[in-house]
């Protein structure tokens, strides 16, 4: 249930990188919108009292955790949906004890709904503008059925603008999405090919520094594919490379991602991931494809696994790294992972 639930939240590769990359990018608007919202809240002390400053600090609470908890779960389009839900009811309950149909802090409702808009795909903003409207009328409803249908204009007006308000983000975010998956999305398999790579990565470096959290890449390349296309012609090394990108995305984490490189060989990023801990992804990797039967074919592929922590995470290093690892594994006989030699979290050995 909670996997379907994940899932229909971002069922691409281009809904899991957009969330991600979003999510780091709108941190800014984030936080000056919660601290102008907390700035109003103390001017409406006398008014209202203390409970609503109480009420902002669990939004506030939620929000200073979410990026933390989002870089550790399995499944981070959950805990960011679960945010924006809990701040919906949040200032639900706030407009309800502050006047219902009157409350002036019912537009504020509208301000989770957009920041979905600049995260998720359309039918998940859909879903979301429907409860941010749900909310308003058992808000006003609720509250006094009465007044709120003798002036209904203060809902009409909120409502009219969480729907233009969020449609206006969701173009801008979906034209981006739009040239984001025709520029960085591989056709033939759906994963993200190497253009997004380098820029996703300085995120994750930057971030990896922030926290001292350790990075690791697994470089993988179908063994004897050419003899496959040799063999069993093109279409169905096609099939191979598509049912090998399934397998494998099949087996990682939403915010692990994975890109085709070219040809044959794919890269697996694993942020907040030990180089111990991507060996045995890796090998886990290798054995699910050794059974998989690709293409309806015995496949199977070599890897090379190659770690960083916090501020020693660069990407051509590591990459390098990986990458002759991966070539030892194809020369000590394939089918097997090898680990880059380069201590996990120091620069080069010079005496190496
Ligand atoms: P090794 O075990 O050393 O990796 O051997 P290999 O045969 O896998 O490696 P090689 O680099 O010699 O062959 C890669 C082949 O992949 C050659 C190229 O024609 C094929 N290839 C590259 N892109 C595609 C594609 O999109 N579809 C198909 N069917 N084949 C592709
Ligand atoms: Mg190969
Ligand atoms: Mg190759």
């Amino acid at each position: 249930m909670r996997r379907g639930f994940s899932i229909w939240l971002c069922p691409t590769e281009v809904d899991r990188a957009r969330l991600l990359d979003n999510s780091a990018r709108i941190r800014r608007a984030r936080t000056i919108s919660a601290a102008s919202i907390a700035a109003t809240l103390v001017l409406f002390v006398p008014e209202y009292g203390w409970w609503t400053v109480l009420l902002f600090g669990i939004v506030a609470a939620n929000l200073a955790t979410l990026d933390w908890r989002c870089a550790r779960a399995a499944r981070p389009q959950v805990h960011i949906a679960a945010s924006i839900v809990l701040i919906q009811a949040v200032l639900a309950v706030a407009a309800i004890a502050s006047g219902g149909p009157d409350s002036l802090m019912l537009p504020w409702i509208i301000l989770p709904t957009a920041f979905s808009a600049a995260r998720f795909r359309g039918t998940v903003v859909v879903a979301d503008v429907t409860l941010g409207i749900a909310l308003m009328l058992g808000v006003t409803l609720g509250v006094s059925a009465g007044e709120a249908w003798r002036h209904p204009e203060g809902l009409l007006v909120t409502a009219v603008l969480m729907i233009s308000i969020t449609a206006i983000v969701y173009v801008l975010s979906a034209a981006e999405v739009e040239q984001r998956g025709e520029a960085v999305l591989d056709h033939l398999t759906g994963l993200l090919n190497r253009t997004s790579l380098l820029r996703r990565f300085e995120e994750l470096t930057e971030q990896a520094a922030l926290t001292n959290e350790p990075i690791s890449l697994v470089v993988l390349d179908i063994d004897r594919f050419k003899a496959i296309n040799d063999e069993q012609g093109h279409a169905r090394g096609d099939a191979v490379l598509r049912d090998v990108a399934y397998e494998v995305r099949k087996q990682l984490r939403s915010f692990e991602l994975v890109y085709r490189l070219g040809g044959e060989e794919f890269l697996v990023v694993l942020p907040g991931t030990t180089l111990n801990e991507a060996t045995a992804v890796a090998e886990r990797l290798r054995s699910t494809l050794e059974q998989a039967l690709p293409g309806g074919l015995a496949v199977t592929a070599s890897f090379g696994v190659a770690g960083a922590v916090g501020a020693g995470a660069r990407f051509d290093d590591l990459f390098a790294d990986a990458d002759a690892a991966l070539y030892r594994a194809k020369d000590r006989g394939r089918n097997r992972v090898e680990i880059a030699a380069r201590p996990p979290d120091g620069p080069l050995a010079l005496a190496a």
